[in-house]
């Protein structure tokens, strides 16, 4: 026999009928609000049972109205990105330019050109959305009038930077040798191993020199007539420091021209501006590795990018040809949401002048220590109100990395709101305050590291302060 008062729970209609569930199906609809009933009468039956109350109708219908609005939230949801680290993977990498959002918006929901050339009203093709401005890009830097490499140039596009080696090499080097320095064999973060990516492009992975000196010679000697490409590979994500040699992009492309092979470079990060300009540590650029005579060049749109999610390979024409013959170009290509965002990023590198303004990524790379120490001190009093009476909150120096693999050694000073417990295990109470921050409405990702809870404040725009601390209270 069940409890006598089960039968006392109200039914699912009479649920519904209160006015704060009918408010909540003109926000989500009928048959969601329905099935969050049934789920909240099945959580509340099995408590009676056990021995608990009756839950009152307006609890039930309080806790029905959170569990819908709770479904109706987006899994992807923007942070607060507090880590210190400017492009992180994690947490989605860089941020959009507003033209490249708006631009993407409107591809989304329309009809577009994407592969229609409304010149003469034949078929298109995708890459030619982006490649003119690529060659226009890549031929400024080098001092070339913009026409002459658009004959010579050309450029393709795919989902990432690992699909752009992949794609690379199984086209060029499938069944073949292609010829790397064992001190640029990487594993980037998520498992992009060189090595691996090779083997499943069909490539032979000829190791030369040692983990840290590779000398000319090295390269001239590993051609064989087996030889695809030479390679190099961006050490993006760490520094082999003291006893070194590597040898420079110019150098490794005369050998591999002189042997008549082509020279290929992933370059992994890549930003197409002169990080000089604001004083940022030198990055290289697709175009230093074009004129130093690289055939190939492959990037990513996310990191300095600051661009969409994609892949780039720019380089000689007949070798991009030839990757766009592959049929796996196909299963790789980018859909017109992403090339809509690049094409827009991309046209803000036209004016470097104002780039600064515009691409958000470069604006937080280049925020300076003061400012961040300033928003520190602003935001110090909500942060220690909202991590309780027995916290200690300080402003301290700190050093923010740029993230994705890009400039691996340097730092950028700034500055973080660094909460403490004093006592004995402060362990427990940062997990909890750590888990809390996680919970709110715009989760905020700090990092924890020697008993201390980290906001490194560089990743917080001033225009979003106000809604940074309006959560907290
Ligand atoms: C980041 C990186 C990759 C992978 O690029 P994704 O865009 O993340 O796929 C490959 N090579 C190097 C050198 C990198 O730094």
């Amino acid at each position: 026999m069940p409890p006598k008062n089960l039968s006392q729970l109200p039914s699912v209609d009479r649920l519904l009928a209160q006015p704060d569930l009918v408010d909540a199906i003109a926000r989500h609809g009928r048959q969601p609000l329905t099935d969050c009933a049934r789920a909240e009468l099945a959580a509340a039956r099995e408590l009676v049972r056990a021995g608990h109350g009756l839950p009152t109708a307006d609890a039930l219908a309080a806790a029905i109205v959170e569990r819908a609005d709770r479904l109706a939230r987006p899994n992807l949801r923007p942070v607060f990105n507090l880590t210190g680290t400017v492009l992180h993977t994690n947490l989605g990498r860089a941020l959009l330019a507003p033209e490249a959002v708006a631009a993407m918006a409107i591809a989304a929901g329309a009809p577009c050109a994407l592969e229609y050339d409304l010149a003469d009203g034949s078929r298109g093709d995708r890459d030619a959305l982006v490649e003119p401005l690529l060659a226009e890009l890549m031929a400024a830097a080098m001092g070339q009038s913009p026409q002459t490499p658009a004959k010579e140039f050309a450029a393709t596009i795919v989902n990432n930077n690992a699909a752009a080696v992949l794609l690379a090499l199984d086209t060029l080097a499938k069944g073949k040798e292609a010829v790397v320095s064992r001190g640029e064999l990487v594993e980037i973060g998520g498992a992009f191993r060189v090595p691996d990516i090779m083997r499943r492009a069909g490539a032979r992975l000829v190791e030369i020199g040692t983990t840290n000196r590779t000398h000319a010679k090295d390269y001239a000697e590993a051609i064989t007539a087996k030889t695809a490409l030479l390679m190099k590979v961006h050490t993006s994500n760490y520094a082999v420091v003291g006893f070194t040699k590597t040898v420079d992009e110019a150098e490794i492309a005369a050998i591999a021209h002189e042997r008549g092979v082509p020279f290929m470079v992933d370059l992994g990060s890549g930003t197409l501006a002169d990080f000089a300009r604001w004083k940022l540590p030198k990055e290289p650029t697709p175009q230093d590795s074009l004129a130093a005579g690289a055939d190939l060049v492959t990037f990513s749109g996310d990191k300095l990018l600051g661009g969409p999610q994609a892949g780039i390979i720019v380089g000689r024409k007949d070798l991009i040809a030839k990757i766009k013959k592959n049929p796996l170009k196909r299963a790789l290509r980018v859909g017109k949401v992403t090339l809509a965002a690049l094409e827009a990023t991309l046209r803000l590198y036209r004016d470097p002048d104002r780039l600064a303004e515009r691409l958000p990524t470069l604006r937080l790379l280049i925020r300076h220590e003061h400012d961040i120490a300033a928003q520190a001190e602003r935001l110090c009093p909500a942060v220690a109100d909202f991590a309780g009476e027995n916290s200690l909150v300080s402003i301290e120096p700190a050093m923010s990395q740029i993230g994705s693999g890009a400039l691996p050694v340097e730092r950028l000073a700034s500055a973080a709101l660094v909460v403490r417990y004093p006592g004995k295990r402060p362990g427990k109470q940062l997990a909890a305050l750590e888990a809390r921050l996680r919970g709110l409405p715009q989760p905020v990702i700090g990092r924890i590291a020697d008993d201390a809870l980290r906001l490194d404040l560089r990743c917080l725009d001033p225009a979003d302060e106000a809604r940074f601390v309006a959560q907290l209270q």
